[in-house]
């Protein structure tokens, strides 16, 4: 039986991940609609591989150009901010959350509200809405799938369980490609050296976001919003390999792990094929080759992002929207070479002490926190 699709993002590292496991099983599936920002040629390229219904881009200023590339295709096009929602409102079987950012927001609740099976990656949207997603969800009936390779691990170690039975869940990290780097190594830290993920092939911002720990940061806001246990009963643990993706424990002394191999596409087919199983080109791990398993507690000296994203949490109100804002700003001002490495976990700080937001109700509120965040995170790096 075919299943309909839209993916949110789709010429990103997940969007694209998430294609090639489609492009192994084409009668399964029939794309509704893709999405990109600017980034017209491969979106072009990818809805008439797939035969999208409709290809939209964020960046209204590239519609002319995506109109030309998918002339006499017969996909339809549109572009900018509401033709995203437009695109993410329209019913199909799973839509595939992939966009970078507070940017994928407002069509993940566009998604949220035709009440089908929303596949997130995108941590942000969530990390930024909080309780006002979680009640959506459960307004319009959707059903969440984490995507996130940590809470997709989370969620197979809970099938099958009750929440009430859990007394610990464990959010493993890799400690990307810093880990072992002085406090004075760190500051001197250039974008090619934080892209550079020892274990993971993911897009920009993730990736130094995982440099910085802020990645962690950020799915420990998740896990608390997607599994109710509590905060002190969730905790990150340092994991080099990657090979555990994270850890459920529970009050009989059982701990149950999911472990696979470090690629994106093990998550989204579990995603994908939920409830059931699919194949995917991954070879099984091979354990006595990986050898050794270590863990390690995180260094929150060096990296005090899952410090402040603790804080952030326990703060509430719109303090992880706050958190999530400030932390776009400075990623991409360091990435653009505008401040050094150390310089974004300090201009998040600072911004949360500097701007303390009302706890948001809906989306508009939502994204008038991300709003003066950014601007409040703006002037302190002009202060820098
Ligand atoms: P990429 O940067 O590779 O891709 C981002 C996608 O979002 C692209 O399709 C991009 O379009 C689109 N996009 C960017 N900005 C906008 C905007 N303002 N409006 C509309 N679309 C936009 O990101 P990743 O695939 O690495 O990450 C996507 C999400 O998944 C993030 O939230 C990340 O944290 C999460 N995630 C990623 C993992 C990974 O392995 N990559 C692992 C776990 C989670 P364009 O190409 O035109 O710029």
């Amino acid at each position: 039986m075919t299943r309909t699709l839209t993916i949110l993002g789709a010429t990103g590292s997940v969007g694209e991940q998430t294609l090639d496991l489609v492009r192994r099983n084409r009668e399964a599936w029939q794309v509704e609609a893709l999405t990109a920002n600017g980034n017209v040629t491969d979106l072009a390229r990818l809805a008439r591989e797939f035969g999208a219904k409709l290809a939209i881009c964020g960046d209204e200023g590239c519609l002319p150009e995506l109109r030309e590339a998918l002339a006499g295709s017969g996909i339809e096009t549109a572009g900018g901010a509401q033709a995203l929602c437009e695109a993410a409102a329209r019913p199909v079987d799973i839509t595939v959350a992939a966009i970078v950012g507070c940017a994928g927001l407002a069509p993940v609740m566009a998604a949220i509200e035709q009440g089908g099976t929303l596949a997130l990656a995108n941590k942000e949207a969530l990390v930024s809405a909080g309780d006002v997603m979680t009640a959506a969800l459960a307004r319009h009936g959707a059903t969440l799938l984490p995507v996130d390779s940590e809470h997709n691990a989370i969620f197979q170690c809970l099938a099958g369980n009750r929440i009430e039975d859990v007394a610990r869940i464990t959010l493993t990290a890799s400690g990307g490609p810093f880990r072992t780097w002085s406090f004075e190594q760190l500051e001197a830290a250039t974008p090619k050296q934080a892209v550079a993920h020892p274990n993971w092939d993911m897009g920009a911002k993730i990736s130094v976001d995982s440099a910085t720990m802020m990645n962690k940061g950020l799915e420990f806001i998740e896990a608390h919003h997607l599994f109710p246990v509590g905060l002190d009963r969730l905790r990150i643990v340092v994991h080099p390999q990657s090979v555990i993706h994270s850890m459920v424990e529970y009050r009989d002394g059982s701990t149950l792990a999911q472990l696979g191999p470090s690629d994106m596409r093990v998550p989204i087919a579990s995603c994908l094929a939920w409830p059931q199983r699919m194949d995917t080109p991954l070879a099984p791990l091979d354990l006595p080759t990986i050898g050794e398993l270590s863990f390690f507690v995180p260094d929150e000296a060096r990296f005090p992002a899952t410090r402040l994203a603790r804080e952030a949490i326990e703060t509430g109100g719109g303090a992880p929207a706050t958190l999530n804002a400030a932390n776009e700003v400075a990623v991409a001002a360091f990435l653009a070479g505008q401040i050094g490495f150390t310089r974004i976990t300090a201009v998040v700080e600072d911004t949360l002490h500097r701007y303390s937001a009302p706890a948001p109700q809906c989306l508009d509120d939502v994204l008038g926190v991300d709003r003066e965040a950014r601007v409040r995170a703006s002037e302190l790096l002009e202060i820098a």
